[in-house]
């Protein structure tokens, strides 16, 4: 199948998530519908954990990169494994602070936070303030001046790693929007600005060098160069910062073909990189961050839906209409996105075909997968997409007028609600007459 603990097949050879039978959850709740495997998720919290006491003596924080899935039941989750939470936009602090998340536990990010969303995090006392550039470090200062508060922030740095190309190369992710560039000297002035600017105080830096990441040598070359800019900072500051925070973008099994490394060897191998340079710079260990989103919550969900028409049009391929679509996952519409399908009621059965999975939206483009390996599969069946859960939930939209699928949680033979689907009321609720 798929190498996610939480899938199984049953003895009626129906698909399973967390042990429950996913044709059966179709029909309590209706398609489409996302499922979500609790342990699965707290499982993935505690291996992160677990790899930084193991190999960085404990000393590090991991954050939940809350834009793969946020909504308060996966808040307070994550806040009951003790995690951090990432949050990226005035919505997502709002939705963990509605479930009174730590606030000195919250790192907020994004290139372009506005005053408001600024003030809101200020205000709430957020740890750590992810500073994108020196319009916002300026804001940032006079905000937190203005209030009589400190803000407590990172400054967002372009290691100059670019980690989507194979061959990743030192300088090629200086066309990015995010951060300030470390080789043109950007960075240092941006550090020295901000250790004297009133008002905020500089905890440390942060890097993220981007998503579904297979390998581990980029992880620890930009742990390296930013450990190195960190030593270089106490040399021309004598400022010595506290924390690194190395940002997220571990690689999960969409398909068979991908082979991510375990939960633990990028703590192993990124730790040793961090004490390596640290020690040739003679220069404390820091404090470090991490922030998987996509690997905690992404193997723990799948979606489903009912199967409506199958269109054979011979010698060219064969459509499997489903009840949603681009509007719940518009993944593969934009950036062809691979998964796994798979018929929930014939999981145990040889796919014997090629399809083209297509959504119900008014889009040619419309559609989930093309030539992908499927059962035999009729109209009326039960498809189930595995490793939904992150980017998924998150990205849906109401294209069409159509309503958000609900999500629910499964936890042994408890299942709940924890986002309702959307009616055609909510859907009008904004319209003025
Ligand atoms: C998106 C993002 C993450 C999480 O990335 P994943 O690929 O989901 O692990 C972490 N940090 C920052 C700054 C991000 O923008």
């Amino acid at each position: 199948m798929l190498n996610a603990r939480c899938l199984g097949v049953n003895a009626a050879g129906h698909l399973t998530i967390g042990g429950r039978d996913t044709v059966e959850l179709a029909q309590t709740y209706g398609t489409p519908l996302y499922v979500m495997d609790e342990n699965e998720i707290r499982g993935n919290c505690r291996s992160y954990r677990q790899s930084i006491d193991k190999y960085y003596g404990g000393r590090g924080l991991v954050a939940y990169a809350s834009k793969a899935f946020n909504c308060k039941a996966i808040c307070r989750i994550v806040m009951e494994e003790g995690l951090g939470l990432d949050v990226v936009s005035g919505g997502e602090l709002y939705t963990a602070m509605s479930v009174g998340f730590p606030a000195d536990r919250i790192i907020f990010h994004g290139n372009n936070k506005s005053p408001d969303e600024l003030a809101m995090a200020i205000s709430y006392g957020v740890g750590r303030i992810v500073v994108d550039n020196i319009v916002e470090l300026h804001l940032i200062s006079q905000l937190a001046k203005s209030k009589k508060e400190t803000a407590h922030i990172m400054l967002r740095i372009k290691p100059g790693i670019d980690a989507h190309t194979h061959n990743f190369v030192r300088t090629g992710q200086i066309d990015s929007k995010f951060g300030f560039a470390l080789e043109t000297g950007e960075a240092m002035e941006a550090v020295k600005t901000a250790l004297a600017a009133p008002g905020v105080e500089l905890r440390g830096l942060h890097c993220h060098i981007g998503s579904q990441i297979f390998d581990v040598e980029p992880f620890e070359l930009a742990a390296q160069v930013m450990a190195d800019f960190m030593a270089d900072i106490r040399d021309q500051t004598g400022v010595a910062l506290a924390e690194l925070n190395l940002g997220g973008g571990f690689g999960i099994c969409y398909t068979s073909d991908n082979d991510p490394p375990a939960y633990d060897s990028y703590m192993e191998r990124v730790s040793q990189a961090v004490k390596k340079t640290c020690q040739q710079r003679k220069m404390e260990t820091p404090f470090i961050l991490i922030e998987p989103g996509r690997s905690i919550v992404g193997p723990a969900g799948i979606t489903l839906y009912r199967v409506g028409a199958v269109k054979e049009i011979p010698g060219v391929r064969t459509y499997v209409s489903v009840d949603g679509g681009m509007t719940d996952n518009p993944r593969y519409i934009l950036y062809q996105s691979q998964y796994t399908f798979t018929v929930a009621s014939r999981a145990a059965d040889a796919k014997v075909q090629g399809v083209t999975v297509a959504g119900k939206c008014c889009e040619s483009g419309d559609l989930l997968g093309e030539n992908v390996p499927l059962q035999e599969v009729h109209p009326g069946d039960i498809l189930a997409v595995l490793a939904t859960g992150a980017y998924n939930y998150s990205m849906a939209s109401n294209y069409n007028r159509s309503c958000r699928p609900p999500v629910v949680l499964v936890n042994g033979q408890a299942a709940r609600v924890i986002i309702r689907r959307e009616t055609y009321e909510d859907l009008i609720r904004n319209d003025e007459e």
